[in-house]
């Protein structure tokens, strides 16, 4: 059954959720344990998802992309997050990356990329974490030093969602390693550049499909052009595109939410203990009341987010906010909800352990939950 739509998605937003859900509902069924078992979705997958609009969503038509505006990409990512599939790395491909292009990107870097993103033929990612530096970016130790026309890019990135399948990565590295923050830049990096490599798919102990990996840098050498923006804004750039990224972290923590309390509202009425439903039993009752009120009050407050980052952006205090209480949320109501399930709630075959356990990188990436109260706490 098609879930329900965000409130904001009217006319062609509707129709775009409703053709997103048809679609990834059925591709996620038939699809999503083969993507388990390779770490990773398959272009074909890629392209059949460009062909019907999926992607880059929110990008102008001059590039290839929709035409849309954000709520574009979150009526897509809203259907999907209801899948509670967490193979896909369109989140990071659509809803990062290719707005770092179209924010800070060349004419010639729009052209080059845009398209080829917004029909699957080119998959992004971003690398800004490193093994000794996540939370605290300016730490990081890659460096991308300039040779002439040339900047020579050493160092490893790890954690890196699409990092096995892209073509395209924006890699976080210091053009001036004495520079601290201000040292930090943005460069586009061709996955076919000599000294580029790719290094292990990571075992993770949720999202099994989604391909998270390291990448390593070894004297791999890219043009000048190569450059995002300007050489020392690369930190600046990062502040300024997060509130978007933790925006797509609570879309898909309100999808899963939802997802969870309906199959445990269903699982409920269906399972039987002491002659009775399990849904008879005042524990279920209320433990399910307070889910449902939780899965209320985020789903307004997210909708309430998505509709002011389109109309005046989301300041980093509230995006903060959603990011971190929407994931805590998230974590919170589907362990009540496995508990309803019993035993057969620590089986992977069923949906709800699958949500529990792909709940829990949502409170550590996008910047953990205490770095966004140490955001808000900032605005106090
Ligand atoms: C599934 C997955 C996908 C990811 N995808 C990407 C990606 O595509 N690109 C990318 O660049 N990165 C990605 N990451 C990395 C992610 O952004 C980092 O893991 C995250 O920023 C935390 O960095 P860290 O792991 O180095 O933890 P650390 O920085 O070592 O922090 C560990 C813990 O210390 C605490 N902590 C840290 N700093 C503070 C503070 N100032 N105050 C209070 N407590 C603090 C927090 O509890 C934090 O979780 C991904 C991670 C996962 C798990």
């Amino acid at each position: 059954m098609r879930p329900a739509r965000p409130s904001w998605a009217v006319d062609e937003l509707a129709d775009l959720h409703d053709m997103a859900w048809d679609f990834l509902s059925v591709e996620v069924s038939a699809r999503s344990e083969q993507w388990a078992r390779n770490q990773c979705v398959e272009r074909d997958f890629w392209l059949r998802a460009g062909e019907l609009g999926l992607i880059c969503a929110s990008i102008p038509e001059k590039y290839g992309g929709g035409g849309g505006n954000f709520l574009h990409h979150a009526a897509i990512s809203s259907a999907y997050a209801r899948t509670g599939d967490r193979s896909w790395g369109n989140a990071v491909h659509s809803g990062v990356v290719a707005h770092y292009l179209l924010s800070y990107g060349t004419d010639e870097q729009k052209e080059r990329w845009l398209p080829l993103m917004a029909t699957g033929e080119a998959i992004a990612a971003i690398g800004l974490s490193e093994p000794s530096a996540g939370s605290d970016l300016k730490a990081l130790r890659t460096t991308a030093i300039r040779d002439g026309d040339e900047y020579v890019i050493n160092g490893s990135k790890t954690f890196i969602t699409n990092g096995s399948s892209a073509d395209l990565v924006v890699v976080a590295a210091k053009t001036d390693p004495a520079a601290g923050a201000r040292g930090v830049s943005l460069l586009l990096v061709d996955a076919t550049t000599p000294g580029f490599s790719r290094g292990r798919v990571l075992d993770k102990i949720g999202q099994h499909g989604a391909d998270t990996s390291e990448l390593h840098f070894d004297n791999a050498r890219v043009p000048v052009s190569s450059l995002l923006g300007a050489e020392g804004r690369g930190f600046h750039q990062i502040m300024a595109q997060l509130p978007q990224e933790r925006l797509i972290i609570g879309i898909t923590a309100v999808g899963a939410i939802e997802l969870a309390v309906d199959a445990t509202i269903r699982h409920t009425k269906e399972r039987e203990a002491f002659g009775a439903p399990l849904f008879d039993l005042q524990n279920t009752r209320f433990q399910l009341a307070e889910s449902a009120t939780y899965a209320r009050v985020a789903r307004e407050f997210l909708d309430n987010c998505v509709i002011r980052h389109v109309r005046e952006g989301l300041d980093d205090a509230t995006a903060a906010m959603c990011k971190w209480w929407l994931t805590q949320v998230q974590c919170d109501v589907i362990d009540s909800c496995l508990q309803l399930f019993g035993g057969y709630g620590y089986m992977r075959e069923y949906p709800i352990a699958r949500l529990y356990a792909d709940a829990r990188a949502q409170r550590i990436y996008g910047g953990a939950n205490e770095i966004q109260k140490e955001l808000i706490a900032r605005s106090l």
